[in-house]
């Protein structure tokens, strides 16, 4: 029998990128999936036949999760699907990049309630069911740059950084209810949020990053499978980097 066959999986952000090869490796270790997105339904939909074609169950929920309201509508036809969430990957997150001194409010409130916000209103709606079955994962994707800064980064640090201290306090409070909270904090991953990056940059990346070179979603993905199987049960209120040596 597979590790997670018989559970649900909710992924924020899985129609792309790094939150896709999440969404797939859970199913592959037997998951059934709550798949979010915001906007690409065709790239959701491809995620979503993916899933069903390894047998698993799998709907799409197309939400803004920086936005309270949606995500308690949202967390309400979660339910009627699938009574029960037991994991939630909290994956969804943009960039919004200024220096500080010309960064707005509209930059800053964007990448906060995105980034911070969002997981902290969906982790309200999915916990307590978490809770009252006994078993739960909370697995969050936060960032090096939430660790180390980053120049033109401030809003997106501080809401890495805020997710990763929310996550350690709320480890504390869930521990002795069967309900782990991580966080998986990724180096410079290949998605469409670093297509972008000019080729200068990316080359930067890679001469600071020991590996030389940037990571996989897949390589994201099979850690954030790890620590939703049960059996990493004394795994709690800890950031795991997978960055390629970036940060130590
Ligand atoms: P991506 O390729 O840009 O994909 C982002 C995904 O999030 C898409 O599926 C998008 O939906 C969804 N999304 C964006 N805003 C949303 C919202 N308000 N509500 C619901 N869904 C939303 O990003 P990625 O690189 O995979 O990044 C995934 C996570 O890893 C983010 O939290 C990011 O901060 C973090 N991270 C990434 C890197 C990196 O180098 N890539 C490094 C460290 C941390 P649509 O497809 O519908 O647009």
């Amino acid at each position: 029998m597979l590790p997670l066959q018989g559970k649900v999986a909710m992924v924020t952000g899985a129609g792309r990128g790094i939150g896709r090869a999440i969404a797939l490796a859970l199913a592959r270790q037997g998951a059934d999936m709550a798949i979010n997105y915001a906007s690409n339904d065709a790239a959701a939909e491809e995620v979503r036949d993916q899933i069903r074609a390894m047998g698993r169950r799998a709907e799409l929920f197309k939400c803004d999760i920086s936005d309270d309201a949606k995500v308690h509508a949202m967390g309400e036809s979660v339910n009627k699907a699938f009574p029960l969430v037991q994991i939630l990957v909290n994956n969804a997150g943009i960039t919004r990049d200024k220096t500080f001194t010309k960064m707005g409010h509209a930059e800053w409130d964007a990448v906060v309630d995105t980034n911070l916000k969002g997981p902290v209103q969906m982790t309200h709606f999915f916990l307590p069911q978490m809770i009252e079955s006994g078993w739960g994962r909370i697995i969050n994707i936060t960032s090096v740059i939430g660790q180390m800064g980053n120049f033109g980064q401030t809003n997106y640090a501080a809401a890495k950084g805020g997710l990763d201290a929310f996550s350690k306090s709320l480890a504390r409070e869930t521990a002795r209810k069967g309900v782990t909270v991580n966080c998986v904090a990724p180096g410079f991953i290949r998605t469409d949020m670093t297509s972008g990056v000019p080729e200068k940059a990316l080359q930067h990346i890679k001469d600071i990053t020991p590996m030389g070179r940037m990571g996989e979603p897949e390589e994201i993905a099979e850690v954030v499978a790890f620590l939703a199987d049960p059996k990493q049960a004394f795994i709690t209120g800890q950031e795991i980097g997978v960055n390629g040596g970036l940060y130590m």
